[in-house]
């Protein structure tokens, strides 16, 4: 059980992670709305209600064990999975330090059906609930049996933060898909409609300013293997002094995605800001979500340790510096 434990822990160390997981979860199972829930920067309560194609009924009792995946059908879905990282752990993760329900409701199933969870052990048995169609994790006192990691946590607004940033680009990912983040009773914090458009999307997160006129980003590499999108916010030049007065106000972001589920890579970002920096130029949202094919992708990442490798690497960010190069150059013109 203490191994389970720091396994366990290995994965989760902060709510983020697990909203991330849950959202993950989600749009796994087709959802077109997702809506997080916290309280406490998620140490009090963290809910994750989908309208995703719910889980079954005999099924239930599964989600939460660990390894228990209805992703990997075969061992040959190992090596084409698109999603990376340690597959079916993430629900007993946060269930074993937790008091975690499942609330799910399959469209044909007549009725939602609950379980519930704690400190990893069900509690009681599978009881008819209300709810409509798809699925609401709910979470209670997370870590509430960790005195040292509850400590370790206690900076709530922090902890917000970080599940808004993880909700947010998410968000800007799925424009298809409508996100609401509401935070401690005090009404919405974030909400993208699903529209269908990032710019549309970037201007609820960021306002009007980082939305305008932005950059749509595309590129195909059939001989790396790989393909990019994603949204570049208008560049704006660093050398006028309204430009350095805005570059100290503004964060910049640098969001990348790789087979649907974020990562960072230190090189990559980097060498975009030495392309855009080239020109005198930077911006203050950025994200590119890739598409690589799974064999070449390290999967062995551990989900906490969120950079990862691939194959090829220094050509495949050759070639994305070239390609941004090539966009600059024709939107300067
Ligand atoms: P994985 O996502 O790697 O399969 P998880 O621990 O995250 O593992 O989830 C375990 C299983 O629970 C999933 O494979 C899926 O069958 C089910 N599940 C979890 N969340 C949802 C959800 N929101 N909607 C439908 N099914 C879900
Ligand atoms: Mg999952």
């Amino acid at each position: 059980d203490v191994v389970r434990k720091i396994a366990a822990g290995e994965v989760i160390v902060r709510p983020a992670n697990a909203v991330k997981e849950l959202v993950e979860n989600c749009l796994d199972a087709g959802a077109t709305e997702i809506t997080v829930t916290i309280k406490e920067g998620g140490l009090t309560l963290l809910q994750v209600k989908d309208n995703g194609s719910g889980i079954y009924k005999d099924d239930l009792p599964l989600v939460c064990e660990r390894f228990a995946t209805s992703k990997l059908r075969s061992i040959d879905d190992l090596s084409r999975m698109t999603t990376f990282g340690f597959r079916g752990e993430a629900l007993a993760s946060i269930a074993m330090v937790s008091t975690l329900n499942v609330t799910s409701k399959r469209r044909d199933a007549p009725c939602a059906y609950q379980i519930s969870y704690k400190n990893g052990a069900m509690t009681g048995r599978i009881r008819p609930s209300a709810g409509g169609d798809g699925t609401t994790i709910t979470v209670d006192g997370l870590f509430e049996a960790s005195e040292s990691r509850r400590s370790a946590l206690k900076n709530h607004a922090e902890e917000s933060a970080r599940v808004l940033d993880v909700v947010a680009k998410y968000a800007v990912h799925r424009p298809d898909v409508a996100f609401v983040v509401m935070r401690d009773e005090r009404g919405c914090d974030l909400r993208s409609i699903g529209s269908g458009e990032r710019e549309d999307v970037l201007g609820v997160l960021y306002g009007d300013e980082v939305a305008k006129d932005p950059i749509e980003l595309r590129l195909d590499d059939a001989s790396l293997h790989f393909e990019m999108e994603g949204i570049m916010a208008r560049p704006y030049s660093t050398h006028s002094a309204e430009a350095k007065d805005a570059k100290r106000k503004r964060h910049k972001q640098f969001v990348l995605f790789i087979n649907s589920r974020p990562v960072s890579c230190v090189a990559l970002k980097s060498s975009t800001e030495m392309t855009l920096g080239a020109r005198g130029l930077a911006t203050s949202y950025l994200m590119m979500a890739l598409k690589i094919e799974p064999s070449r992708v390290d999967v062995n990442v551990h989900p906490t340790k969120d950079c990862v490798f691939f194959l090829q690497q220094d050509d495949v960010i050759e070639r994305i510096q070239e390609y941004l190069d090539t966009v600059l150059t024709a939107d300067l013109e």
